[in-house]
């Protein structure tokens, strides 16, 4: 749903005997200073204004940093929550803050549930508000001593729908889009409380040969050079039909997430480890959730597809011949059961990275003491149905790590992507480089764990930081992991070795080592495959790093429509998969950013098929 979606601005009982303005959350942030200017009035005194009203400041620490609420009362009921600033996910962050507010003013009550999918937003969210409530004079205990609530979504889930789509991240979205624009009606349904998967929690970068931005600089790409670089890059173990669609399909599906989602790019190119050239597009907000949230309101926009969150899909239904007729339902929140019967449905539940047990079943090594990069709902759902009705899984056992992860949370540190933009290098404790930089992603994980501690540090240096604008970007990011140690800022290679515990005289000789391979334009001892950049004056930035599991290559067996094969190799009528969900296209090792090519032009293919469409004709494969 989006940040201000007509459905958050219906009136609640107790909102309408109250009167007051409800003032969402996150609708219309404001900056920095605004919000420091707040803070200094508020801190002037809670006066009551002319009407009786009270308002009062509350701060949290969210996902993304500090976020400060303003909250206001009159009579001890409170009729207006303000975000003032906040770095939270859009899309994520924003909407649980949009729900909470919504149920704590409907209900007047702070013990609400927080909202799934957006957990270390909300929980914050609740001390913010309380803090305000204390400031003004209330209690936030007494608060959060009265009668539960939980915001419960008004939209209706419908008994019939041409076609079911499970799962709301970018697959999902393409999916139910793409079938409702083929005239269908469509439910896209998520069993969290907000929308975009780990969709919006990537950096949403994809793999499109034949750019926009490669035809400007000069670079010359083919979606056959992509086919080779994938195949190889998963160890020839990708189904090579797959994998041509994906390729082929690029740019169609990028241009569509602009046309159709409304999503902008940066006007640069990323280069990620096994592709032989510079092609992956980058959205403005270097963030998935720009693609889920512009989706989002896409689909709000379109009266044929009803879009409604809480809703776990539990069970498929089939009919005597074994085809999909429906889809059994549970409210997560509320524990309602439903059932919604269509002629098809749509996978697009993501993988199961997260799902410890079911890592341990097909991969004894990604056991829980390896944290993860994906959201709490990535459990392998979608799988356990489909087998559950005869459906094929292949690759399971191919699980990815990426290796520049948060030791202590698991968190894709994207502050860690200068590396991708050819800056940095990396050491172990000990202050030798022991890899490529711009390896293949398991490669460099091995690499990582077989290190003193398993940790690794990434050293660059302010220049790399200025040119790539990294931490500017992910200021959030940053700020957090300076502030618990996991990124350390010195003047000399020195300073920023010693908190780390890495030798700094060896750290110094490394980086000597290196500078002149640049000098010399060649790495004898890793042969560092693009365009070096010296490591040169302080300010330096050590930055500690683990693998952490970050996809699962392995899924349902799909045909090239986006059919799911039974184990016998048959299609099962009414059934398709599309995304993480399904395996068998990246081999043993996915390259980053093919990801997005992936989940929009399968989603795609799978939403047209499944409404009926000829996919084929719409997003042709190459004669391969
Ligand atoms: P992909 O990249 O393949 O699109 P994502 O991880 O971005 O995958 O999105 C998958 C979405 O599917 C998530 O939003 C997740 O909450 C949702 N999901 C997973 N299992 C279920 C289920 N049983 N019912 C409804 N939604 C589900």
């Amino acid at each position: 749903m989006s940040g201000c979606s007509r459905r958050q601005f219906l009136t609640g009982s107790a909102l309408a005997a109250l009167g007051g303005t409800l003032a969402l959350a996150g609708c219309a942030p404001m900056s920095h200073e605004e919000a420091a200017a707040k803070k200094r009035e508020a801190a002037a005194g809670n006066d009551k204004n002319a009407d009786g009203e009270v308002t009062a400041i509350g701060t949290g620490m969210g996902k993304h940093g500090e976020f400060t609420v303003e909250v206001s009362a009159k009579d001890g009921a409170i009729d207006r929550i303000t975000v003032l600033d906040s770095r939270e996910t859009p899309g994520m962050g924003d909407v649980a803050m949009e729900k909470m507010t919504q149920a704590i003013i409907d209900n007047q009550t702070l013990a609400v549930d927080t909202i799934s999918g957006a957990t270390l937003t909300s929980m914050p969210f609740l001390t913010a508000v309380g803090s305000a409530l204390d400031a003004m004079g209330e209690s936030a205990d007494d608060w959060k001593n009265r009668e539960p609530a939980a915001w419960v979504s008004d939209v209706e889930l419908p008994e019939e729908a041409d076609v079911v789509v499970i799962g709301a991240g970018g697959a999902g979205f393409a999916a139910a889009i793409t079938a409702a624009n083929e005239g269908k009606s469509v439910v896209l349904m998520d069993k969290m409380g907000v929308f975009g998967g780990d969709t919006a929690l990537s950096g949403g970068e994809m793999a499109v040969p034949g750019n926009w931005i490669q035809v400007t600089q000069g670079i010359e790409d083919s979606p056959e050079n992509l086919v080779s670089d994938m195949l190889v890059g998963g160890d020839n173990k990708g189904d090579p039909e797959l994998v041509a669609i994906i390729a082929n399909g690029a740019l169609d599906s990028a241009n569509w997430l602009t046309y159709e989602g409304g999503v902008s790019w940066k006007h640069d190119l990323m280069q990620f480890g096994g592709h032989n050239i510079k092609r992956s597009i980058i959205p403005i907000t270097h963030s998935g959730s720009e693609m889920t949230t512009k989706l989002t309101n896409r689909v709000n926009g379109m009266d044929d597809i009803v879009l409604i969150d809480n809703t776990k899909a539990v069970e498929l239904v089939t009919d005597d011949a074994g085809a999909v007729t429906g889809v059994k339902v549970e409210n997560p929140v509320t524990g309602d059961t439903s059932e919604v019967k269509c002629k098809a449905v749509v996978l697009a539940t993501g993988g199961f990275g997260s799902n410890v047990d079911m890592r341990v079943k097909y991969n004894p090594e990604m056991d829980d003491k390896i944290l993860s990069t994906d959201s709490v709902a990535a459990q392998g759902d979608g799988i356990v149905m489909a087998e559950k009705i005869g459906a094929d899984t292949i690759d399971m056992e191919y699980i990815q790590t990426y290796p520049v992860c948060d030791p202590e949370t698991g968190a894709l540190l994207y502050v860690g992507d200068v590396r991708l933009e050819n800056h940095g290098i990396l050491v172990n404790r000990e202050g030798d480089r022991f890899v490529q930089e711009l390896d293949r992603r398991d490669v460099i994980s091995n690499g990582i764990k077989n290190q003193t501690d398993g940790v690794a540090f990434l050293l660059f240096d302010q220049a790399a930081a200025d040119e790539t604008g990294l931490l500017k970007q992910h200021a959030d990011e940053y700020e957090n992991s300076e502030a618990r140690g996991v990124i350390v800022k010195g003047d000399t290679l020195e300073d920023v070795a010693k908190p780390q515990g890495v030798d700094a005289a060896e750290l110094q000789k490394t980086v000597e080592k290196w500078n002149q391979y640049c000098a010399d334009g060649k790495d004898p001892d890793f042969g560092y495959s693009a365009e070096m950049n010296v490591i040169g004056d302080g300010p330096y930035y050590l930055m500690a790093c683990k693998p952490a599991v970050h996809y699962t290559m392995g899924g349902l067996h799909i045909t090239p429509e986006a059919e799911v094969l039974t184990v016998e190799g048959t299609p099962i009528a009414g059934l398709y998969a599309a995304g993480e969900v399904a395996g068998h296209k990246m081999g043993t090792n996915r390259l980053g950013s093919c990801s997005m090519t992936d989940i929009y032009t399968f989603g795609r293919i799978a939403g047209i098929n499944a409404a009926g469409g000829d996919a084929e004709a719409k997003i042709p494969s190459l004669d391969i």
